[in-house]
């Protein structure tokens, strides 16, 4: 085996949209300050762990991979370990203090200090990097990207809301855009490498704000929709009480603005939405809803839910499965409520659900909405509807996996066509998480 590169880096990432984005940031700034990124974990001298904190099992699996890498850095001294992201950020020194084998920690506003901190960890220096940075945006810096088709994109970094059981207020700070133009050149230069869709991130998307001209998210899609007519455009998350008539309709407008809306409900409960602090109660939400179909009558709506949060009685969570079957969601993330330390919820509420209620409380919302995702597949079945192939199918070479524009899974045969390629295929079968279909001209 090689001996293991002084320069060498290599990046384990956890966690959302957001954090894959920001490996890409992090490897740009490694990579301008003369270290490589390697695909060999056993060949690097530096291994990152870029980390999430929003649920109790993502911050236990990080604890177990962290045990793998004390028992490397015993057998290899030399190694420099360094935890990024919302881990650190939300625990803080003691953190660091609970892990001596860790030679740095940096929170998500402070990557462009990292080649310092890796010549000082180099030198034996531990450093804790944990400020945040309220105009820190990343503007300016070219992330590397994986693959060529689709590219993550944040717009907006941080968020002001102050949902009750939710540490990204605390482990991303305050709310900052990037400037309009910024975002509307980047992807007109994503579209003239080669991509083919882009994803506009942010943890509220709906409070994307320019600094200078003013301009909002509507303003902002509308925008970038114009200057890269060839690509399509995605964007994840927007919030239910945020959400406007304005943004739905130009997404209703413009071809190249995918059909799909990610709006998490969390509970079909008022008493538990004014619980969780969401700013809005199960009939606003549906009112919502009524008018994303009302513009565009085939959205994919996609949410999150979070099953035994506090108090919550078998009612109340009859009322999150009542609205499930009035939704009828697309797909959604669906997790069983973990207290993290420090939020509204852990400080104010009881979390008196016992943990067997909420998994089988779980694994109803999972049953049902796995059923109701499978009839809307079906629902495709006979369809014709355009296809960006992303890569070979898993099953097999002489297939083609892409994404509708409503973001289901298509598998086709490959015929003349090749990742990248817009396809109009025609449904011909579903399984409960991918459609197969036939390219009409090859029909
Ligand atoms: N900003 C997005 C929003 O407001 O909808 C969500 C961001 S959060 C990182 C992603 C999802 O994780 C949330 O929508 C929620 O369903 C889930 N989540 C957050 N904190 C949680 C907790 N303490 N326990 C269980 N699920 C949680
Ligand atoms: Fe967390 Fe709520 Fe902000 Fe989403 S909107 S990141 S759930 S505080």
């Amino acid at each position: 085996m090689l001996k293991p590169s002084s320069t060498l880096f290599f990046i384990h990432t956890f966690g959302c949209q957001m954090n894959q984005a920001d490996t890409g940031i992090v490897t740009s700034i490694l990579q301008d300050a003369g270290f490589e990124r390697c695909g060999d974990e056993a060949e690097a001298g530096i291994v990152l762990l870029n980390s999430c904190a929003v649920r109790e099992n993502a911050v236990d699996r990080i604890g177990n991979f962290l045990q793998q890498l004390k028992g490397r850095k015993r057998r290899q001294k030399a190694l420099v370990v360094g935890v990024l992201g919302c881990v650190p950020q939300f625990e803080r020194e003691s953190f660091f203090s609970a892990n001596p084998f860790v030679d740095f920690i940096a929170g998500p506003d402070t990557y462009r200090a990292l080649p310092s901190m890796l010549d000082a960890a180099m030198e034996g220096k531990r450093q804790s990097r944990l400020e945040y940075d309220h105009d820190e945006t990343y503007a300016g810096i070219d992330p590397v990207r994986e693959g060529r088709i689709g590219a993550f994109l944040p717009v907006m970094r941080g968020c002001n809301n102050h949902c009750a059981f939710c540490v990204v207020p605390v482990t991303r700070g305050r709310e900052r855009s990037v400037p309009l133009r910024t975002v509307v050149d980047e992807v007109a230069r994503l579209e003239a490498s080669g991509f083919r869709e882009v994803t506009l991130l942010g943890q509220n998307v709906n409070s994307y704000r320019d600094a200078s001209g003013g301009e909002d998210f509507a303003n902002l899609l509308n925008a970038v929709s114009q200057a890269a007519p060839g690509m399509r455009i995605r964007f994840t998350t927007s919030h239910p009480k945020d959400i406007s008539e304005e943004l739905v309709r130009i997404i209703a407008e413009r071809p190249n603005l995918c059909n799909h809306i990610h709006l998490p409900v969390q509970s079909g409960s008022s008493r538990i939405l004014g619980l969780m602090r969401r700013g809005h109660t199960r009939e606003e939400y549906l009112r919502k809803i009524d008018m994303i179909r009302h513009h565009i009558p085939d959205a994919a709506i996609t949410t999150d839910l979070i099953a035994g949060f506090c108090s919550e009685s078998d009612e109340e969570h009859r009322q999150t499965l009542s609205l499930l079957e009035t939704v009828r969601f697309d797909a959604s993330f669906m997790f069983y409520y973990s207290v993290r330390p420090g939020t509204w919820a852990d400080r104010n509420l009881a979390d008196d659900v016992p943990e067997e209620v909420k998994k089988s409380r779980l694994q109803e919302i999972i049953e049902l909405q796995n059923a109701i995702s499978q009839e809307r597949f079906r629902e495709e079945v006979g369809r014709t509807v355009e296809v960006l192939a992303e890569s070979e199918s898993r099953r097999s070479a002489s297939q083609l996996m892409g994404r509708t524009e409503t973001n289901r899974a298509v598998v086709f045969d490959r015929g003349r066509f090749a990742p990248g390629d817009l396809v109009r295929v025609r449904i011909s079968g579903a399984s409960s998480a991918t459609l197969v279909g036939v390219s009409v001209d090859e029909e």
